[in-house]
């Protein structure tokens, strides 16, 4: 975890994940999937959703958010099956949402498409981790928010801080 967050900050991993971000969009854009804001893609357990993330996007999305999410928090979003930086009905960190975020919506069109860009952007994080010989994990999200909202600011896990 400390090596996600110490490399959060890298300049070529911050330009690459960007560059990751900006793809994504480039590919939405095209599809124009209907979004009602709705906030059912970050409800998990009540609608049957998994977001998967790793851990090196997860130390990049906390490094870079405003949004500070205390344990208590992260805690509760976890045992409600939602994530904790759901507002309302909006992604309270738009900007610094992970991919997975930004590749999922309710309208499924023919489905494909989602897949192939969620699969493919996976694919390009992988070989980040590859290429700089990162750890790597993928892991749901809801307990990557609460594994972080319990480190320090150096991204060290507090002692006994996970279950
Ligand atoms: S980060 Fe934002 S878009 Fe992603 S699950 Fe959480 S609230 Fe939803």
């Amino acid at each position: 975890m400390q090596i996600w967050w110490r490399l959060s900050a890298d300049p070529l991993i911050d330009e690459a994940l960007r560059a990751l971000h900006e793809h994504a969009a480039t590919v939405v854009e095209l599809h124009r999937p209907v979004c009602l804001a709705s906030g059912r893609c970050c409800q998990f357990k009540n609608h049957d959703h998994l977001l998967a993330v790793t851990g090196l996007e997860a130390a990049w999305t906390w490094r870079n958010t405003q949004r500070v999410i205390s344990i208590a928090a992260a805690t509760n979003a976890q045992q409600q099956g939602a994530c904790a930086y759901l507002d309302g009905k909006l992604c309270s960190i738009h900007g610094e949402r992970p991919t997975g975020c930004r590749t999922y919506f309710c309208d499924r069109g023919d489905g494909t498409w989602q897949s192939t860009l969620s699969e493919s952007l996976h694919q390009s994080i992988r070989r980040i981790h590859d290429e700089r010989e990162i750890p790597y994990l993928c892991a749901e999200w809801t307990w990557l928010v609460k594994a972080f909202s319990a480190a320090d600011e150096r991204g060290v896990f507090f002692k006994g801080s996970l279950h």
